[in-house]
């Protein structure tokens, strides 16, 4: 049941993806300067992460507030809200389910919210950085 229409659904699609984009874009150049390799966007697995390190079996999702249902952020358009909150809803539900699978196989799963992205890249950043430090040093024991 898809009660918003295409132009509608495309606009508001479109001032997220390109809010989104460059973000990830600032993200990664300083993940990379970090010095860790790293593939993105990779469809091939699981729910689609925004950024894989395989060698590390780590998975990142950045979690735009809005098709994620950030609880302080996520603003439901006014019209067709009943559309917009199944839908978020369902996203939600996707996303525990991705988190669930890759602990389940031992994987590291990072999900961060755009907003502490926007607030404070650095601080993300050194957040996961420790995280993957840990990692490594398990590794190696
Ligand atoms: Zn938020």
């Amino acid at each position: 049941m898809d009660t918003v229409s295409k132009k509608q659904r495309s606009q508001i699609m479109r001032l997220v993806r390109s809010k989104d984009t460059k973000l990830e874009i600032r993200f990664r150049t300083a993940l990379k300067k970090l010095g860790y390799k790293y593939r993105k966007n990779v469809s091939s697995y699981f729910g689609k992460p925004d950024i894989v390190l395989p060698r590390l079996k780590t998975v990142i999702f950045i979690d735009s507030c809005f098709w994620h249902g950030c609880s302080r952020h996520c603003r439901m358009p006014h019209s067709n809200r009943a559309y917009w909150k199944a839908k978020i809803g369902r996203n939600k539900q996707r996303d525990k389910k991705t988190s669930e699978w890759y602990k389940r196989n031992g994987w590291i799963v990072l999900r961060l919210w755009e907003h502490s992205l926007h607030k404070n890249l650095k601080d993300s950043i050194k957040k996961i950085a420790s995280v993957i430090r840990n990692r490594q040093k398990g590794r190696k024991e």
